[in-house]
């Protein structure tokens, strides 16, 4: 039972059982809101005042990061984007300088499935905001954008210096901050010296060490239903991201429409509904779930090769669970959904 609470509660928040649970004597746990989320951040076998000096800075830099890294409230992101469209160049602050770097190169193995450069179709569909959309922006505006779509190889790094040609450029790095930030709150927790802790950017998540004698438990947030679909354990320096259609969207005319974009078409992608990547390193976890989630039925396991992960977890618009070999003999799924599993080429 133990187990499932911390899945659940990882996943979704102390909303639900962390009053009537006593948490263990070595486990430290705090929850902080930053990237518009709950953030969980559990440490095993440090004392009081060691966890409390280390909540504080997580709080302090995660919400320093959600700032710059922002898409549309007015920061260094948005300085950026503007410097681009107005001048087709700008200075990269030392912050969005990995940002920009790991997901140029992510960016080009999908095949520019997941694609941080089209902040300007979000925003025509009015996802670059606090409030979610009411309506889909209209077709000859998605039909426009389309005929010259910003790629990230529109954009040259050259030292310090961020070019493009491409007026349309405007990154948003909503697809990858989180699970970019989890892996860098668990770096910062290695900084004090912090060896076992697990970091929860929503369903975004990194961990170090163990938990005491077992390793760390999450939960596969089940797409359609309060619950989780499977649980995992991960190792020492794992992420796990997952992105679904369930996260931001609105229904209009009796049809969901939600926030991950596929950049072909310029409409929301269709066929999966929740896809869950375990990587090495949370940028490329988190990526690689949005791109494959974006990806069709046949060729995503193509696309996950080429981006350089063998663990996934894809649910279908029908429910079925397709996991890759490496992903599934780790896996403990809960009900009893039809299973396949995929090779990848
Ligand atoms: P995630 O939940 O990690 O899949 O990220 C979803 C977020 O990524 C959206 O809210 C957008 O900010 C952004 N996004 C949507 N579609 C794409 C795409 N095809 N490539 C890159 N970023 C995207
Ligand atoms: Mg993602």
């Amino acid at each position: 039972m133990r187990r499932r609470i911390i899945a659940f509660t990882l996943l979704l928040g102390a909303l639900l059982l962390g009053a009537c649970q006593r948490p263990a004597p070595d486990v430290q746990e705090q929850q902080f809101i930053a990237f518009g989320t709950l953030v969980d951040v559990t440490l095993h076998g440090v004392d009081d005042t060691q966890a409390q000096q280390a909540f504080t800075m997580l709080e302090r830099d995660l919400n320093q990061w959600h700032r710059d890294w922002h898409a549309w409230q007015p920061g260094l992101l948005t300085e950026l984007n503007h410097a681009l469209a107005t001048n087709g160049e700008a200075d990269v602050p030392a912050t969005l300088r990995p940002l920009i770097e790991g997901t140029q190169r992510l960016s080009m193995q999908s095949g520019g499935l997941f694609n941080p450069a089209i902040g300007g179709l979000l925003a025509l569909w009015g996802f670059q905001n606090d409030e979610l959309p009411q309506q889909p922006p209209a077709a000859s505006a998605i039909a426009t954008w389309l005929k010259n779509p910003p790629r990230m190889t529109d954009l040259h790094l050259t030292g310090n210096r961020l070019a493009t040609r491409h007026r349309g450029v405007q990154l948003d790095f909503g697809a990858c901050a989180k699970g970019y930030a989890a892996q860098r709150a668990i770096e910062r927790l290695h900084e004090l010296g912090i060896a076992n802790a697990i970091v929860a950017v929503a369903g975004d998540i990194h961990v170090a060490g163990t938990h005491g004698d077992r390793p760390w438990r999450v939960g596969i947030r089940h797409p359609r239903e309060a619950g989780i679909l499977g649980a995992v354990e991960l190792q020492d320096g794992e992420s796990i991201s997952t992105s679904g259609d369930y996260q931001r969207y609105f229904t209009y005319q009796g049809k969901r429409f939600h926030h991950i974009l596929d950049p072909r078409t310029g409409y929301p992608a269709t066929g999966a509904i929740s896809v869950t990547v375990i990587a090495r390193d949370g940028l490329s976890a988190d990526a690689a779930a949005t791109a494959l989630f974006v990806a069709d039925a046949q060729d995503w396991p193509r696309v996950a090769r080429a981006m350089g992960v063998d663990q996934v977890m894809r649910v279908d618009n029908d429910g079925v669970v397709t996991m890759t070999p490496a992903l599934a003999k780790r896996v403990r799924i809960e009900g009893t959904p039809t299973v396949r599993i995929q090779a990848l080429p």
